[in-house]
């Protein structure tokens, strides 16, 4: 069923409730693919209904961002959906996500700092606002997130703790091409040439993990033999290159426990994450 109006989604939710059935949530900005769909196929096996959000949400993206162009197709996108076991696709508008003069808004602090959080100021406090709207509107027993936003998924997990959610957030493992290249909905904007340069971002990461299990544990060699493969590549611009402890996702100097290996590079225009968790064994 596609709804689009949070009223209606929150009668299913209490019909569902009163019956007794858990319920998943996996939210999404849309134009679905394999990444999505391990998700959704997850949340299909451990609930009894599931709701995938599609919203590409407005507060997370900063003014020189790809808002506006930001890939949509929601007819394909409900398909996908309930070809994979969904029961529901909520795909509300922005005016009816976000009441006119709106003023609360969530800062998880510390863990925004670095990584994605300290190039793109405005947009963990989006996607936290967004977030916890959709736990609030669906109450889900479980929702699920990628790994393959590794600080997103580190930010919701703290921000559901500090806010005392009832929901379990449940990370899932990153999806990729073939050839290596993290699944993405804004790999659908890199040209033929740029797909093939694209694939340095998981090439130079696997140098770095190849490093790290022969026990070269130096920080400052691992980013530099990351940034040289990517610096490599022309047509690349590193955003960031980052080694940080997994869990408060503050910057480390000596590689102990487990560590998030973590890069942001452009490819041309199209700005393309990637990361791997290395658990360093004593
Ligand atoms: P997005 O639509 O990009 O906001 O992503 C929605 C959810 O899907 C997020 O929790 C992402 O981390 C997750 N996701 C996106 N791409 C992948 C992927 N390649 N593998 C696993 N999860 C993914």
């Amino acid at each position: 069923m596609l709804v689009k109006e949070i009223k209606s989604l929150r009668n299913i939710i209490k019909d569902w409730k009163k019956t007794g059935y858990s319920i998943g949530l996996v939210p999404t900005m849309g134009f679905l693919h394999e990444g999505h769909q391990s998700l959704i196929k997850k949340a299909v096996k451990e609930n009894d209904k599931v709701v995938v959000s599609v919203f590409v949400n407005p507060t997370q993206f900063g003014p020189n961002e790809d808002f506006n162009s930001y890939p949509r197709d929601i007819e394909k996108d409900f398909k996908y959906c309930i070809d994979s076991g969904a029961s529901v696709v909520f795909n509300p508008s922005s005016e009816k996500m976000y009441l006119k003069g709106n003023c609360t808004t969530i800062d998880v602090s510390g863990l925004t700092d670095f990584l994605c959080g300290s190039k793109r100021p405005v947009h963990f406090g989006g996607v936290c606002l967004v977030v916890s709207k959709l736990l609030n509107i669906v109450t889900p027993d479980k929702a699920y997130f990628g790994e393959k936003d590794a600080q997103q998924l580190a930010v919701i997990k703290r921000m559901v703790k500090d806010l005392n959610i009832d929901t379990k957030i449940i990370g899932c493992p990153i999806i990729r091409e073939k050839d290596g290249l993290a699944k993405s909905s804004r790999n659908t904007y890199l040209s033929k040439e740029e797909r093939k340069t694209a694939l340095v971002l998981n090439e130079s990461l696997s140098l770095a993990k190849e490093e790290l299990a022969k026990g070269n544990l130096d920080v400052k060699k691992i980013k530099e033999l990351i940034t040289s493969k990517i610096n490599s590549e022309d047509s690349t611009k590193i955003d960031y290159v980052e080694i940080v402890d997994s869990e408060t996702l503050q910057p480390v100097e000596h590689i102990e426990n487990s560590v998030l290996v973590a890069s942001a590079v452009f490819i041309g225009k199209t700005r393309l994450i990637d990361n791997f968790t290395f658990q360093f064994d004593i």
